[in-house]
């Protein structure tokens, strides 16, 4: 076994060689482990590797060569001591919240949260005891208000779905320093290149590695970064007994996607600006939220917390939800769908998907409205987009 060690590589380096182990035939490409299990040449062997006296894998539910590599990468460009690659993000998610907090404890999150995280936090945590707070991510002063002497863990992600609204990372960390709680940020729309969340302050960054990583509309999985102590101390004897393990060959499938992710977000995140640019000047078009315009209601923390804009697009559609669904269903290129980060640019209409579980009152409160649309900007040209956006719009009115 040869592995490749990190030389101060660049991102796009990192992506390409970080985490490669080679076996003894020297491939080329990252080989693919599809084993559930390994063995052992003595029963001393086995004894060794179990108190963990000798290196080794011992069953893929704990960790394997090909899910090591991935995980290995990740913290390259995470910039983390360690990972954990899980079967999905939403695996991710409740691993990294629920490992570290018990009955009594109190935890603290952003209210504008992806659906199922929303459904962790609202309804799952409660149910084993464990008190939840749902703050407005972008008003500091409720996540200061928000704290009592038994809060453990903040939680938010940002730029938040399908809003784009962003939340200050670097503040939110130090309100959870003070508190003495731990802060989880859930980077899935940013991505890992265009925002560091651990630079930032914060504790754990999860990812759904089903969207930007894989890229391609492949694989679901997830994976979850920190310090080596957080992980040893919370998330090592949770991972292995429960189970969220991402399989050996959607592992080796992100691995490839990570090779393209920061060509692709670069094309994608290029496109979006001008399409975002194209919709904020149509008159068919209401409300515009693009991280990256100048009229972001947050552009100031934009400028400061996130190195470039997004692959997303939010906006609203004149005339409200029939408009909305006659410019969708009139869009060619462009997919109803309710996935994102793909090559494939996806759309969707949030309040009657992926919040549809969400109360109209709570919809309002996060700025989903009938007209609005959630745009994810693929790798198709961004001229014939345009075009498909256009048509469709003329076509709804
Ligand atoms: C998609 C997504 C998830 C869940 O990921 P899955 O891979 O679908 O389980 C969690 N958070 C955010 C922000 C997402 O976009």
């Amino acid at each position: 076994m040869t592995s490749e060690t990190k030389r101060n590589w660049k991102p796009a380096t990192s992506l390409v060689h970080g985490g490669t182990t080679r076996s003894p035939f020297g491939e080329t490409s990252e080989a693919l482990y599809l084993t559930q299990g390994f063995v052992y040449d003595t029963a001393e062997a086995a004894e060794a590797r179990f108190k963990g006296e000798e290196p080794g894998f011992i069953y893929s539910r704990y960790a394997n060569p090909t899910v090591d590599m991935f995980e290995k990468r990740m913290c390259e460009l995470e910039g983390a001591e360690d990972a954990r690659a899980t079967a999905s993000g939403m695996a991710a998610v409740s691993a990294a919240l629920l490992c570290s907090v018990k009955a009594g404890d109190h935890v603290v999150a952003a209210r504008a949260l992806f659906g199922s995280c929303r459904w962790v936090v609202e309804k799952l945590m409660p149910q084993y005891g464990i008190e939840t707070t749902l703050v407005d991510g972008t008003n500091l002063e409720e996540w200061e208000n928000a704290v009592r002497p038994n809060t453990k863990l903040f939680f938010l992600e940002s730029p938040t779905n399908p809003t784009l609204e962003v939340i200050d990372i670097a503040a939110v960390a130090s309100i959870a320093n003070r508190a003495g709680a731990r802060l989880v940020v859930d980077n899935v729309f940013a991505t890992p290149l265009q925002q560091k969340p651990l630079e930032l302050g914060a504790h754990v960054v999860v990812y759904s590695a089903t969207k930007h990583i894989d890229g391609q509309g492949r694989c679901l999985g997830g994976v979850i970064l920190s310090d080596k102590q957080w992980i040893d101390d919370n998330l090592h004897d949770y991972f292995r007994h429960t189970g969220p393990s991402l399989s050996p060959f959607n592992a080796w499938t992100l691995l490839k996607g990570l090779e393209t992710l920061p060509l692709r977000v670069k094309q994608q995140t290029e496109s979006a600006g001008r399409i975002a640019g194209h919709l904020a000047c149509h008159p068919a078009i209401e409300r515009v939220i693009y991280p990256g315009r100048n009229d972001h209601p947050q552009a100031d923390i934009i400028a400061r917390q996130m190195k470039g804009g997004s692959t997303l697009i939010c906006f609203d559609v004149k005339g409200g939800k029939k408009q909305a669904f006659s410019f969708l269903n009139a869009l060619d290129i462009i997919r109803i769908s309710n996935n994102l980060g793909d090559a494939k640019s996806l759309i969707t209409h949030p309040a009657t998907t992926t919040h549809k579980n969400l109360a109209e009152e709570a919809r309002n409160d996060l700025g989903i409205l009938g007209s609005t649309v959630r745009l994810s900007v693929g790798l198709e040209d961004a001229d014939d987009l345009i075009e498909d956006i256009d048509r469709a719009l003329a076509t709804a009115a």
